[in-house]
């Protein structure tokens, strides 16, 4: 029998209703494979800013850094600026925890339409990798001359040679396990002088200690227009912070929604727990009514079973995901069906337990 401590931070909006959705998956799964989760819940979230000050303890990173595995729901609240609840919680989570890898699979599955007419789960199946510790969203730069004609405000974008390199090695890696092996590189030369030229040689460096793994690059504006007109071209693409950030909710759109795209912020030398999370954020719009897609919360779980080592656990919960995915009736409204969060979970659990 073996155990994880697994964080639980349900956070806010359809956070609290999707987190219990994957964590009953995770139970039910963990029942089958002799694993037990030891759940650790935490209440930070935009909710604690209003009602302490802060979204998470002083000390919180050090409260997470024994556990295993964090799985979070959703941060943002009405009225909470959304760079205050990214900064309160999810970038010092990240950074603390040494999470410089984001992974976001993007597979259109069967049962669920693509906005783009014609294309089928042969065409949308690549995994974005993007770089989660650096890039353009840094903290240093400012505001000057406030209130001036003389007024500007700079950030400045920070690209390390060993943080470009090691976010390269881990997409050429993952390329090399899969059967396309093929590395497509975000880049944006022409326009940025520093950083991207940069970020284009250390591609060229790395990709030559790769020779089994085709390579391509694009502009991040063709390349967003590829994501539509060409989603068969795209295996591994890799892609720093800003890019990674815009082309991971740009890929789940063409997979059929946001409510089911999954996202793992991983600490790939595995000295502290990388933390899984749905793309989506807190949904205010739907919070509290029910009808929130669990999908993506279950697929995150999936995702951190497969990073435990829990392989055929993880895959477990993916063909139960993808068979309640088949079943019209069990579509939550954003798929257009007439299902709640419940119904969709329950789907997943009765197919789980063998008898969907
Ligand atoms: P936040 O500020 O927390 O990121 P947001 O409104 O900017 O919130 P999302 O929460 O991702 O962004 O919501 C974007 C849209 O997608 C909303 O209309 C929301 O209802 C919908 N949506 C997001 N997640 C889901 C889900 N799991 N199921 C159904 N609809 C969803
Ligand atoms: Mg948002």
């Amino acid at each position: 029998m073996k155990s994880y401590d697994i964080a639980r931070i349900p956070g806010d909006g359809i956070g609290q209703e999707v987190t219990p959705a994957a964590c009953a998956v995770l139970e039910a799964v963990g029942k089958r494979h002799g694993i037990v989760f030891r759940w650790r819940p935490f209440d930070w979230s935009c909710a604690r800013l209003k009602a302490e000050g802060a979204m998470m303890p002083q000390d919180g990173i050090s409260q997470l850094s024994g556990m295993d595995a964090i799985l979070l729901g959703a941060v943002g609240f009405p009225g909470v600026a959304d760079h205050e609840s990214l900064w309160g919680l999810l970038i010092p989570l990240r950074r603390g925890l040494q999470q410089y890898v984001n992974l976001r699979p993007v597979r259109l599955m069967p049962g669920i339409q693509s906005p783009l007419v014609g294309r089928s789960g042969a065409d949308i199946d690549f995994l974005i990798v993007r770089e989660n510790s650096e890039g353009e969203y840094s903290d240093i730069g400012g505001r000057f001359a406030d209130g001036t004609p003389a007024e500007a405000a700079f950030q400045t974008s920070v690209f390390t040679r060993a943080a470009t390199d090691r976010i390269m090695r881990y997409a050429f890696d993952l390329a090399g396990k899969r059967s396309a092996k093929h590395v497509t590189s975000a880049t944006k030369s022409n326009g940025m002088k520093h950083t991207m030229p940069f970020w284009d040689e250390r591609f060229a460096a790395i990709s030559a200690e790769y020779p089994d793994i085709a390579t391509s690059q694009y502009h991040i504006d063709i390349l967003t227009a590829h994501f539509v007109s060409h989603p068969d071209w795209f295996d591994v693409v890799v892609a720093s912070n800003l890019f990674g950030d815009i082309l991971s909710d740009l890929g789940p759109a063409i997979a059929g929604s946001i409510g089911i795209a999954p996202s793992a912020n991983i600490n790939p030398e595995r000295d502290y727990p990388s933390m899984f999370e749905p793309v989506h954020g807190s949904a205010p719009d739907i919070a509290g009514k029910g009808i929130a897609n669990p999908v993506a919360a279950i697929w995150s779980g999936a995702m951190m079973l497969d990073h435990l080592g829990e392989k055929d656990a993880a895959s477990d919960v993916e063909a139960a995901m993808e068979k309640a995915l088949l079943r019209s009736d069990c579509l939550t409204p954003d798929l257009g069906g007439p299902a709640d969060t419940k119904g969709m979970t329950r789907a997943v659990l009765d197919n789980l337990s063998g008898s969907g």
